[in-house]
């Protein structure tokens, strides 16, 4: 009887936890809530509602 089985690494911590230390995404540079974007993104990062905020404010504007 071949009782072998594979020790599966035990799962990844879920990426929504959030890490002692730091966010795993960068701030929102206007409200500092978490945004899509890892931190090594460039330039200001927005998280999807003031980006929605920003895109209807660039659209109104003129
Ligand atoms: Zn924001």
């Amino acid at each position: 009887m071949d009782e072998s089985y594979c020790a599966t690494p035990a799962a990844p911590a879920s990426a929504t936890e959030a890490v002692p230390g730091g966010p795993p995404y960068a701030e929102c540079v206007l409200c500092r809530k978490p945004t899509e974007y890892p931190e090594s993104t460039r330039g200001a990062t927005l998280c999807p509602v003031c980006e929605w905020q920003e895109a209807g404010r660039t659209a109104c504007s003129g």
